[in-house]
């Protein structure tokens, strides 16, 4: 096992992203010499900074914005709001950029953020002067034509506002190309909201399309943020049976089909599931995970399928919402058993592909319709679903995973080679 594996906490996204790596990396055949390139990070900005609380206190915080790789562009990555994040998950993030945005063809890099805080511990006011503070402190390593922010875990349209506002008021004009997923009313991009889920629906739709697309299929959804709530919602919509679904605390199992549609608007309205009184049975949250369904979307947190629960897992179709929800092993042990598994870096790209539309947008002081947004998302998403699907055909046992990866490395490799190494 290369040093760069060994050195990550076994159960951590960092081991999880190093391990993905070698192991397409030892499909394409890179020498020791390109996988030290592209498991380099470029940059690593680690801040601590302190923000006044309502009780006119001061603590200080834990601010990281990594940047992975830039041989394809911009960087290009969001910001997540976590007590539980560490550096070694933003720099697995922000590889998983990096492949995430060359897979689907968008010209950025990876890069990734994160502050260690519960945000639903802290107020309104005290987020927005955590947010403006942390702001001020990468302003010299963000911007549009450098590295652009955008909303993930713990972070939402509100905070690209304020992020928005303090880039701006430093350079005394309003640059809204510096993050994405704004307020549609600040530039904001139809459509980014349910970006993610959206892809999720497209990306199952194209891979079903000889099974009957989603209708009628039994699926389980685990997590029920911007990702597993809109997913939810949108496959209810067009049919599908959502049997199971939970947020942090509380899992709900109806073989009818739990109302998606209403569950979701009651949380999106600032509520949790527990206080929901739709029909259902109340479960345990990662029962969710052991569901006997037709597809299952882990779209929480990283690492939720491991080693520990992989062997209850019965779903043979898996796509995942979130960053490294499946560890190695389990990965591994899921492949084995003939599990289809569409892999982080092509099924949850729909946010990052609207955030180029965004930016794109942005750019230009245009805006475009709905349809043209979900248009467009839908046809990269197909065009580079079906370059996957492509590439593990003509490998021999190549996952979703490694062919996605093997295409996201090549492209970066390729840019690497064409730009050189300066000087
Ligand atoms: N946080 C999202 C992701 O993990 C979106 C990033 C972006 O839009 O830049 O893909």
């Amino acid at each position: 096992m290369l040093p760069a594996v060994a050195s990550s906490e076994p159960n951590s996204a960092l081991h999880s992203a190093l391990r993905q790596f070698h192991a397409a990396a030892d499909r394409i055949g890179l020498a020791d010499q390109q996988r030290d390139i592209l498991t380099a990070f470029k940059a690593i900005y680690q801040t601590r900074f302190p923000v006044e609380m309502d009780d006119g206190s001061f603590r200080v915080f834990d601010g990281y914005r990594v940047h992975h790789n830039a041989a394809r562009g911009p960087l290009k990555g969001g910001i997540r709001y976590s007590p539980d994040v560490s550096l070694d998950d933003v720099k697995a993030l922000a590889m998983w950029m990096t492949w995430k945005c060359a897979v689907v063809g968008l010209p950025f890099g990876g890069a990734k953020g994160g502050v260690v805080v519960d945000p639903r511990a802290i107020s309104a006011y005290e987020l927005e002067n955590l947010t403006r503070r942390f702001t001020a402190e990468i302003t010299p390593i963000i911007g549009p034509d450098k590295d652009i922010p955008a909303p993930d875990m713990g972070t939402n349209a509100q905070v690209m506002a304020w992020m928005m506002d303090t880039y701006s008021m430093g350079h005394g004009y309003t640059i809204p190309a510096v993050v994405t997923g704004k307020p549609v009313s600040l530039g904001g991009s139809e459509g980014r909201y349910e970006a993610t889920g959206r892809g999720l629906l497209y990306l199952l739709e194209e891979h079903l399309q000889d099974a009957g697309g989603v209708r009628g299929k039994n699926i389980a959804v685990h997590g029920f943020g911007n990702v597993g709530g809109v997913a939810a919602r949108l496959l209810q919509q067009a049919g599908a049976r959502v049997q199971y679904l939970c947020d942090r605390d509380t899992g709900i199992f109806h073989p009818q089909g739990v109302d998606a549609t209403a569950a979701f608007a009651f949380v999106e309205s600032g509520r949790v599931l527990a206080d929901w009184d739709g029909a259902g049975e109340r479960i345990a949250p990662d029962a969710v995970l052991e569901a006997d369904v037709d597809i299952l979307v882990p779209a929480a947190l990283e690492n939720v399928i491991t080693a520990a629960n992989v062997d209850r897992v019965r779903a043979p179709l898996i796509i995942e919402g979130a960053n490294g929800p499946i560890g190695p092993d389990a990965d591994d042990a899921l492949t084995a058993r003939g599990v289809t598994i569409i892999p982080d870096v092509l099924a949850n790209a729909g946010g990052v592909t609207v955030s180029y539309f965004e930016w794109v947008q942005a750019r230009q002081y245009m805006h475009w319709r709905e349809q043209q947004v979900n248009d467009e998302l839908r046809r990269l998403l197909t065009d580079a679903y079906r370059a996957v699907v492509a590439r593990a055909m003509q490998a021999q046992d190549c996952t979703l995973r490694e062919a996605s990866q093997w295409i996201g490395i090549e492209r970066v490799i390729e840019a690497t080679t064409l730009r050189g190494i300066f000087p």
